[in-house]
């Protein structure tokens, strides 16, 4: 029996420092729990550190790109323009370190205890950490996900998602190896800022988006001169002096490049967390395993956010670090609906969906109406390149509930975000068209629909 100061014991143990843990250590200590969080890294995880805040100001940064090209048109005389990654990166971690000490600060204003190191379980309720073994009656698993490696020889050359935001200067070229969120972000990313982008993609792009956003992507990577190998993969990466050689599989070519980027999936993180020594279920795929109330088959242990692999997002994982902290610690239960979930992909323009894509739709609901248009918008009107807006709306027959929508175009995420509101709140076709539109943006095309543009059955 380990015997543990009273100092060391605690109703809740979160491990994992991140955007759910945070989240879950903080509503349990202002409900009064007595709570201790374990991070081995930096506070804030994947989304502050790695993820979602430092990918979106780089998309910021390569937005100005387009900005440019286009002011000529708009009476300006842009000249001598000069992008400095450097400088970019550095106020980039600037922000990353202020956004930090925020979590840190509101953690501990909280009454949550940090403790800075690796966690893992000793048994059911103790977690060693530093050496030191701290007691809790609950214990939360929050330690999200790391990037999957490449089975292929020459794979440590390259960077992943982590590192590639840390680049000083800008490579010539790139080659990306996958068709996720993070492939095809970065791909957009890195073509604004000028790299030569040679995307490797092992069958399509952005599998499990609507078709036509698919579509849309392929057409927009095109417009940024990136060069798409569909249904190819990558067999070796050979360094040679300070580049890398890119061998294919099925084809005899190879690309010299400056960097190479893998990002082929993410995979939860539960290496050394001991897992096996409290025998705590998990998948083949490392997925902690957990049941509708975010338990795992031992009874005070829950898991939530990237590590359980089912909606790897950043607002999922708060939403389940919350609702899990006020169902233990207070009498507030909240049911986390994880249907008709938003997401976006920050290409150029941006991607953005919610509820059924369209061979969903077809295959669960069998008769529906598709409201869409493809239109450039008021701010091409007079520029050379043009870059249309693409937008859809799934509509049941049956009762005239939107099922989907999907925008692919500037600002998409902030006006699809909106549509989301509207789907839960069980709007129809109706609404959106007795809306009066405000007008001239692009959000008003969705409440300006005549009729179906096609119907199925
Ligand atoms: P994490 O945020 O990963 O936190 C886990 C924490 O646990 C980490 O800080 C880790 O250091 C710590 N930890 C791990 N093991 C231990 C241990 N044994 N002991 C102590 N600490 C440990 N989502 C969106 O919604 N929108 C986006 O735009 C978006 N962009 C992304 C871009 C990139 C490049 C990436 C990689 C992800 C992105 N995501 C985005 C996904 C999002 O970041 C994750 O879904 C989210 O961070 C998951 O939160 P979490 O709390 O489950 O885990
Ligand atoms: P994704 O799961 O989005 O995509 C993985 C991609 O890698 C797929 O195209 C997949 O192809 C491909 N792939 C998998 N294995 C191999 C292989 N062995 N060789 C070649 N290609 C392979 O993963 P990401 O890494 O892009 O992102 C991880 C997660 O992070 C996302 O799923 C998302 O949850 C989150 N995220 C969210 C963002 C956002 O909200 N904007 C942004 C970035 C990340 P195939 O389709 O054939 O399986």
């Amino acid at each position: 029996m380990i015997s543990i100061n009273k100092i060391n014991k605690f109703d809740l143990i979160v491990i994992g420092g991140g955007s759910g843990g945070v989240r879950a250590a903080r509503i349990a200590a202002l409900h009064g729990a007595k709570v201790a969080l374990c991070e081995k890294d930096r506070m804030g995880g994947t989304c502050v550190i790695r993820g979602c805040i430092p990918k979106k100001l780089l998309f910021y940064s390569s937005q100005f790109n387009d900005f440019i090209n286009i002011s000529d048109a708009y009476g300006w005389n842009i000249k001598n323009t000069k992008y400095h990654l450097n400088k970019m990166i550095k106020n980039k971690n600037n922000e990353l370190k202020r956004l930090e000490g925020i979590y840190e600060k509101n953690a501990i204003k909280a009454g949550v205890k940090i403790f800075k190191g690796f966690a893992n379980f000793i048994d059911k309720n103790i977690v060693q950490i530093n050496n030191k073994k701290i007691f809790g009656k609950k214990i939360i698993i929050a330690v999200g996900g790391i990037p999957q490696k490449l089975n292929i020889e020459g794979s440590n050359y390259a960077k992943d998602s982590n590192s590639i935001m840390q680049l000083k200067r800008l490579p010539k070229k790139m080659v990306i190896i996958g068709a996720g969120y993070i492939a095809i972000e970065f791909a957009f990313i890195f073509a604004n800022l000028g790299v030569k982008i040679h995307l490797i993609v092992r069958k399509n792009i952005l599998r499990g988006f609507d078709n036509d956003l698919v579509n849309q992507v392929k057409k927009n990577l095109e417009n940024k001169n990136v060069n798409i190998y569909l249904n190819e993969e990558v067999k070796q990466i050979k360094k040679i002096k300070k580049k890398f050689i890119v061998q294919f599989k099925n084809s005899p070519r190879k690309i010299l490049s400056d960097e190479v980027l893998i990002a082929i999936g993410r995979k939860p993180n539960i290496k050394k967390l001991g897992l096996d020594n409290i025998k705590l279920k998990y998948d083949k795929n490392d997925a902690i395993i957990v049941d509708k109330n975010l338990t795992t088959n031992i009874k005070n242990i829950y898991a939530i956010g990237d590590v359980t692999n089912r909606i790897n997002l950043t607002p999922v994982a708060i939403a389940e670090g919350n609702a899990l902290s006020d169902k233990i610690f207070s009498k507030i239960e909240k049911k986390i609906d994880l249907t008709n979930i938003g997401t976006a992909v920050f290409s150029s323009p941006p991607i953005c969906s919610v509820g059924l894509t369209e061979t969903e739709a077809i295959n669960k609901i069998g008769a529906i109406d598709i409201y869409e248009s493809e239109f450039n918008s008021l701010k091409y009107s007079i520029v050379k390149k043009k870059v249309s807006t693409y937008i859809k709306l799934l509509v049941n027959k049956k009762n005239d509930y939107i099922l989907g929508a999907h925008m692919c175009g500037e600002d998409a995420p902030e006006i699809i975000q909106m549509i989301g509101v509207l789907i839960n709140a069980k709007a129809k076709i109706t609404n959106f068209i007795n809306t009066m539109a405000i007008h001239p943006t692009v959000a008003e095309e969705f409440v300006t629909f005549k009729k179906p543009t096609r119907s199925y059955k």
